[in-house]
């Protein structure tokens, strides 16, 4: 394993390499199966305990009561952008979106190619969205109000929920699904792509609540609608199953070894406290994102000009680190430190950025 990176990726990202070596492990013989785990039936009881596995552990982890169902979708946070507006916009209420930033302006967009009746209710694009808007009004008589958690690409997350009183909360929490604990109680749906947080492609986990359940209207496609997914256990026709075969070791992972999401959590930001202490003690980089915004998954920065962020991304290729340039829109620099990447990798990480402003400052 000596060739392994300290990898910064956006996503796909880094993922825990205990639960690598358990599937490589166990590839090629599952369970005695006598199969890997990716030419099994998904009919077979093999999967069954698979993808029960993993909504169990979802729902201890989140604390989620029976109300709540956990399935997995294909097409990624993308497909959701537009089922969320399908299903759960109800006629005659509009449809509430905060505006924090890429992701939540594909969302909105979505909404809009539907026809829906679409209010923002609050942005951050004044100033780039470089921050996560405060003291806004939300409407009582709204279908739902759709925020992103964490902005993966501008490098902010809400560190307290919108409140919105009876109207339900839905929320895109592809970047930082499981990396703290929350209450769930104002949510009626919550989903991921799996590829940051909790696995590789292939799949978006989604958490919706009965009441919500209960809006599908008849007319969509199968496929598109919530119910087929929640009355077939994810398994109306063949799911992603390496994708949740990986969501289901990893759960397990966040719970038996880390120890739960409050213990991810410290682990969490203590890697950003790392990361952020050392950008602020510099004169050399500078933090992008307002500091009561900061995420704790996607830390942003730039260095005096573009040519030294260059350098950086380049000189770090070099030294075993990846992952740091910058999404493609906005350029500088960002780490992204999931779930799965290490202290010892931000620490890493720290002391080269302090060789490289020694030598290039
Ligand atoms: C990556 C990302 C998406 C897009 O996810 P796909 O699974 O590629 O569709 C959506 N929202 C957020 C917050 C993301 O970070």
């Amino acid at each position: 394993m000596t060739n392994r990176i300290h990898n910064f990726n956006a996503g796909p990202a880094a993922l825990p390499l205990p639960v690598l070596e358990e599937i490589r492990d166990e590839f090629l013989d599952y369970k005695d199966s006598g199969m890997s785990v990716i030419e099994l039936s998904h009919r077979s009881k093999w999967f069954d305990d698979i993808i029960n596995k993993a909504i169990e552990r979802a729902k201890r982890l989140l604390n989620l009561d029976d109300r709540y169902h956990v399935l997995f979708i294909q097409g990624g946070a993308s497909q959701q952008f537009c089922m969320i507006p399908m299903n759960l916009a109800v006629d005659g209420k509009s449809a509430d979106y905060l505006n924090t930033g890429t992701w939540s302006t594909k969302a909105i967009q979505e909404a809009r190619i539907q026809g829906k009746e679409v209010r923002i209710i609050a942005s951050s694009e004044d100033k780039d969205f470089s921050y996560i808007p405060k003291g806004f009004q939300t409407n009582s008589d709204a279908s739902y109000l759709h925020f992103t958690s964490n902005n993966t690409i501008k490098g902010t997350q809400w560190s307290e929920f919108p409140q919105a009183g009876d109207v339900p909360l839905v929320s895109d929490m592809s970047s930082d699904i499981l990396c703290r604990s929350f209450d769930i109680k104002p949510f009626g749906m919550i989903y991921a792509g799996a590829q940051k947080n909790i696995g590789p492609s292939g799949s978006a986990m989604v958490i919706i609540r009965d009441d919500m359940l209960e809006r599908t209207p008849e007319s969509l496609p199968s496929m598109l609608k919530y119910t087929t997914f929640a009355d077939k256990n994810s398994m109306y026709n063949t799911p992603s199953c390496f994708t949740i075969y990986t969501i289901s070791l990893i759960l397990k992972w966040i719970e038996e070894t880390i120890g739960g999401l409050d213990a991810m959590e410290r682990i969490n930001r203590e890697k950003a406290g790392i990361l952020y202490d050392f950008i602020d003690n510099s004169d050399f980089y500078a933090g992008t994102a307002a500091k009561d915004s900061r995420s704790l998954m996607n830390i942003t920065f730039r260095l005096p000009n573009e040519d030294l962020e260059k350098r950086l991304v380049k000189k770090a290729g070099e030294n075993g680190f990846g992952g740091l340039k910058g999404h493609r829109s906005v350029g500088g620099c960002r780490a992204s430190t999931y779930n799965a990447t290490t202290i010892e990798s931000v620490q890493a990480l720290v002391e080269f950025m302090a060789e490289f402003e020694k030598s290039e400052g």
